[in-house]
């Protein structure tokens, strides 16, 4: 690109220390042992299928978002887009990505691995890619991800996929079924 004179106005790049990113960092390392917290996690949920619906989905939606929100924020920096990549993306969320990159990195990343954004954030996409090499079904990390859906945000990712997981396990049943 052309080099000019134009500046834009009171804009910083976003510095935070590297503390910041310890326990998300951390969590990348551990991805292979979360992975499998996330399936025994997601077998309960299934299992309480017939609860959440006795309940009722929605109703269920406040108080699991907010153990959902706790637990992941720590862990992870969640920002609860409601549809989970954790277990495709190394257990670092793609939604830390500056650009919101949900399939990998931009070209921007810098020789350090870091990102071309913020300076002293690790690039997510480079360490999708090592938590993802840990983990046993870690080739999901090459499933291409839908776009975001902007609506799901703030919902749970967890009630989601469990009702998403119950009917494709319905559907599973009903073809297998004699007529
Ligand atoms: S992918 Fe979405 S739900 Fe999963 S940790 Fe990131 S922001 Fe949270």
């Amino acid at each position: 690109m052309p080099k000019s004179a134009y500046q834009p106005a009171d804009t910083n790049p976003v510095t935070r220390s590297s503390a910041f990113y310890t326990v998300r960092l951390w969590s990348v390392r551990h991805s292979r042992g979360l992975e499998r917290v996330y399936k025994f996690l997601a077998r309960i949920f299934l299992q309480l299928h017939p609860f959440w619906k006795f309940v009722g989905y929605s109703r269920a939606e406040k108080p699991v978002v907010l153990v959902e929100k706790v637990i992941k924020s720590f862990l992870f920096d969640c920002r609860m887009c409601g549809q989970c990549a954790l277990s495709d993306t190394g257990m670092s969320c793609p939604m830390n990505c500056p650009k919101s990159l949900r399939n990998g990195p931009c070209g921007g990343v810098r020789a350090n691995g870091n990102c071309e954004v913020e300076p002293d954030m690790p690039c997510v996409w480079v360490q999708a890619w090592k938590g993802s090499r840990l983990m046993q079904a870690g080739d999901n990390i090459l499933r291409v991800q839908p776009p975001v859906n902007h609506s799901y945000r703030g919902s749970s990712a967890w009630l989601r996929a469990t009702a998403e997981a119950a009917e494709a396990r319905n559907a599973e049943t009903a073809g297998a079924s004699p007529p």
